[in-house]
């Protein structure tokens, strides 16, 4: 039995992504902002006080495991600190000018107009793991206690399924689950109100749905998954502040996907590709789709003479407000990609993440004003989302990515409509289900795969590159030591059922290198080996499995990607 010590918090926020960092410093500066309006006799109620608050991070330090493109949009921002930029906000260019191309196998198609969702000249072209670092710092300058390097691995619950805080991961324990010298038992946070912004699938926010089927009458969420690299390209390759989207190859029109290139300072290219992970044809690779990107000659052309400086890869939740699940239960809240906020047409979800937390944080001062922390006052949160921008922008486009699973014509035609009726045009159709994407994935034998996708892609280290080498440039690290973190609840499919119906494609989606499948002498046949210290923590397996038998849980701390710069 392992004893955990208990420490009291007021709020613990799980995750130091934008939701959270945001939801924190406007929590600092509403709680203020209230006090000062009752102590000048303006408002009525009782002052809150100082309130202790902890974030706790999984990553070595904030920013450590935060992938995003990034064009920022600073609307929220903007109103979380409206002088950002005086403050310093590392924001790395502003879009000068931006294009969507379709690309053919050899040709680049530039559209004549850029479609008004993918228009961001005036935003910002950023960083975001920077971001995230400068925003952690504001916030312990706010006085907010950051804890990187500690994973919350549980739920705590009350008798009553009422959330009363989190438990920390425990450190040193070896791969046979035997304490080792530095062992530490994880710590129970003990908070009135815990937030999880833990980012696309986040590892508690999946439990604590489930266990309050937060989920009931909601769509089941649909992923993508992003695989980025940055390169310094030679001067006059690509423009500093242009952003450039692309749809078409290597995509097929039944497969959702498209790459971006975004130009920053000092002739660095941040590139990238998304691919839908509710393809049907499993022998798809997202990597490989990104690494056949670059060979397009017109991409090829921009990374000639230019060397790759890093790598990443992070799951998108592309499936919007049809597929948020409650925001809210007795002392809980979810905030950002864990619960759905992104703009799947805009892939843009920082500005919807930080709004989110902020709403969140102003919900979190009514609670404690009135001192309830139930879902009582907790709902009022899904109110203010419902009432505010978020609202807005996320509603007229319900519907984008489930028309995707329909194929890229009809999709394209439908957000044109959307686009032309603000939205209405969904009244006037069938609502479109979003289907997981581990039921569309079909088996090798229905003949959606022709086996030869990748037979012309060769890995030169120059232009394209292999999974382990990628992963170098990830700065992966984990404690070999440890207890694995991907739970494969039963191997035995994947040697037997899984091997015939799908070639287990578990090999092709996880975007480094983590499982292969290899002879095993003793039984004859190929087992599953998983190298769970390449993890980039992108969640890709627990999402895509067909069998849905791979539970992502969190390592010990401080292990997994360095994406600093990314
Ligand atoms: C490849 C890619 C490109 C993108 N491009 C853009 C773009 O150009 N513009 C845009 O606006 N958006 C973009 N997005 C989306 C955007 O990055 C997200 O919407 C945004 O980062 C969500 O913020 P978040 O705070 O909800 O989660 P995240 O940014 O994912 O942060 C979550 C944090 O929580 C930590 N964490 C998770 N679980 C735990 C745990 N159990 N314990 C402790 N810590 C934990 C993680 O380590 C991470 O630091 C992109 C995303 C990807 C993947």
């Amino acid at each position: 039995m392992i004893e955990h010590e208990q420490i009291s918090m007021d709020v613990v926020f799980v995750g130091a992504g934008p939701a959270n960092l945001a939801a924190a410093l406007h929590l600092k500066s509403e709680i203020i902002k209230h006090d000062e309006l009752i102590e000048k006799g303006l408002k009525q109620g009782k002052a809150i006080g100082d309130l202790e608050i902890a974030i706790v991070e999984k990553g070595s330090f904030v920013g450590a495991h935060i992938l995003s493109g990034a064009v920022m949009d600073p609307k929220a921002i903007r109103e979380l600190m409206p002088d950002f930029l005086a403050q310093g906000c590392p924001v790395d260019t502003v879009v000068t000018d931006d294009a969507a191309w379709y690309l053919t196998e050899k040709r680049c198609l530039v559209a004549p107009i850029t479609p008004p969702p993918l228009k961001n000249k005036g935003k910002y072209i950023v960083s975001l793991s920077n971001i995230c670092e400068w925003l952690g710092e504001k916030c312990e300058e706010a006085g907010i206690n950051i804890f990187p390097e500690f994973p919350a691995a549980e739920v705590l619950y009350d008798e009553n399924d009422a959330v009363i805080g989190v438990r920390t991961g425990d450190k040193g324990i070896d791969k046979e689950g035997k304490r080792k010298p530095n062992f530490e038992p994880g710590v129970d946070l003990l908070a009135k109100v815990t937030v999880l912004g833990e980012g696309s699938r986040g590892s508690l926010a999946k439990q604590l749905v489930a266990r309050l089927g937060l989920d009931q009458g909601k769509e089941e969420q649909v992923f993508s998954l992003g695989v980025k690299e940055l390169w310094e390209v030679p001067s006059g390759n690509f423009p500093e502040g242009m952003v450039v989207h692309t749809l078409g190859f290597p995509s097929d029109t039944r497969t959702y996907g498209g790459g971006w290139i975004y130009g920053l300072k000092n002739n660095v290219v941040s590139i990238g590709y998304v691919t839908g992970l509710d393809y049907e044809d499993p022998m798809i690779d997202p990597h490989a789709e990104f690494q056949k990107f670059k060979t397009h000659p017109k991409v090829a052309e921009i990374l000639a003479g230019g060397k790759m400086i890093k790598y990443g890869a992070k799951s998108i939740n592309t499936s919007g407000y049809y597929t948020m699940p409650k925001l809210f239960a007795d002392g809980v809240l979810i905030v950002g990609d864990s619960a759905s906020f992104l703009n799947g047409q805009r892939i843009k979800g920082i500005h919807t993440a930080m709004k989110s937390g902020m709403l969140a944080a102003e919900t979190i001062v009514g609670a404690f004003e009135h001192d309830d922390f139930s879902s009582r006052t907790l709902r009022h949160y899904e109110e203010k989302v419902n009432l505010s921008w978020i609202y807005d922008e996320l509603h007229p486009v319900r519907n984008f990515h489930a028309a995707f699973q329909k194929g890229r014509w009809s999709a394209l035609i439908n957000t044109g409509l959307q686009f032309l009726t603000k939205g209405l045009a969904w009244g006037f159709m069938p609502h479109e289900h979003h289907v997981p994407g581990y039921e569309r994935m079909q088996k090798l034998d229905d003949g959606v795969s022709n086996g030869k996708r990748y037979a012309d892609l060769k890995f030169d280290k120059e232009l394209t590159f292999d999974k382990v080498t990628d992963v170098f440039y990830g700065a992966v690290a984990h404690d070999e030591d440890q207890p694995p973190h991907l739970h494969v609840l039963d191997t035995e499919i994947c040697a037997t059922r899984c091997a015939e119906e799908y070639g287990n494609p578990c090999q092709r989606f996880c975007p480094a290198a983590v499982y292969e499948m290899e002879d095993s002498a003793e039984t004859g046949r190929k087992e599953l080996k998983v190298n769970f210290s390449n993890c980039v923590h992108c969640k890709t397996c627990d999402i895509a499995d067909p069998y849905q038998i791979i539970n992502w849980v969190t390592p010990e701390g401080g292990g997994g990607p360095n994406y600093k710069g990314m």
